[in-house]
């Protein structure tokens, strides 16, 4: 079998780079899209394994762009990581709705709902060419439950997202293609570390495993889910939260 070739969206950083990492540690070829920094973060990781591609998956050229020169470099698309999104704070806080401006909702909305849409739908013809493909898209524990930490905006799209994947994975299955959720609770990153310690103690004194997790054990699950053992396995939703929520 050819080596395959996967794209992470927001691998520049966090839990995005600990996939690309992770997915290069078993043979993967890695493009690693980030809005900046992508070609710095991917020679760091793997100079033979990773490329680093700058690119905005809220804007529907960049996306494309981005998908074409995949193909063009390596003849094919078969992994797919949507990881990038944002989350809002100010002061190291949330808006509450009524404080949200539509351009921040938007914002939110265009990168981690519509993001994952375009950057699915740019990739699609080449896996259902292949008749193989496996698409990961990066949900949140605030999506799947209540959360005082993350704004109305965030836990929409990612509750959107979930919604979005179980009909593309019903869509798609019969072409060979897995489409799947990853829900992170509290995973020790810049994301969560824009809000105070000491709220993340408060959050950590309440998880069963009783601290937060890394990006590194966030990886691991998706390493799983785009593996050939995850071949039965579409439309679920891992949770990776220590226990916090369970559904
Ligand atoms: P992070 O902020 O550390 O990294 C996110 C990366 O996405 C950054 O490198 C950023 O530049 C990139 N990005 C942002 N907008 C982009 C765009 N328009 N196009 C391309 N790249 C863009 O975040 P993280 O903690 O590593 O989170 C990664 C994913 O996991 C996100 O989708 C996040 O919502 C989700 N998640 C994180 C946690 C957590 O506690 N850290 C919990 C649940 C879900």
């Amino acid at each position: 079998m050819s080596m395959r070739v996967a794209v992470v969206t927001g691998a520049a950083r966090g839990i995005g780079l600990a996939v690309a990492q992770r997915l290069a540690s078993v043979g993967m070829k890695v493009v690693m899209a980030d809005l900046r920094d992508a070609a710095q973060a991917a020679s760091m990781v793997n100079r033979d394994l990773c490329a680093g591609v700058d690119a905005d998956v809220s804007d529907e050229a960049s996306v494309q762009q981005l998908v074409a020169g995949v193909v063009a470099r390596y003849g094919r698309l078969d992994v797919l990581v949507n990881n990038a999104g944002i989350s809002p704070k100010h002061g190291g806080r949330k808006a509450r709705v009524e404080d949200t401006a539509l351009p921040e909702w938007q914002s939110v909305l265009d990168i981690n709902l519509t993001g994952t849409f375009l950057m699915c739908r740019a990739a699609l013809p080449h896996m259902r060419a292949a008749g193989w493909g496996r698409i990961v898209n990066l949900s949140s524990q605030a999506g799947r439950s209540r959360s005082a930490v993350t704004g109305a905006h965030y836990a929409a799209s990612k509750a959107g997202i979930l919604g979005f994947s179980r009909i593309l994975a019903e869509e798609v299955g019969g072409d060979g293609i897995t489409v799947n959720c990853v829900a992170p609770g509290r995973i020790a990153t810049a994301m969560a570390a824009a809000v105070p310690e000491t709220v993340n103690q408060e959050i950590a004194a309440r998880i069963p495993l009783a601290r937060l997790g890394t990006a590194a054990e966030v990886a691991d699950a998706v390493s799983f889910l785009v593996s050939e053992q995850a071949a039965y396995l579409t439309g679920v939703t891992l949770d990776v939260n220590g226990g916090y929520f369970m559904a």
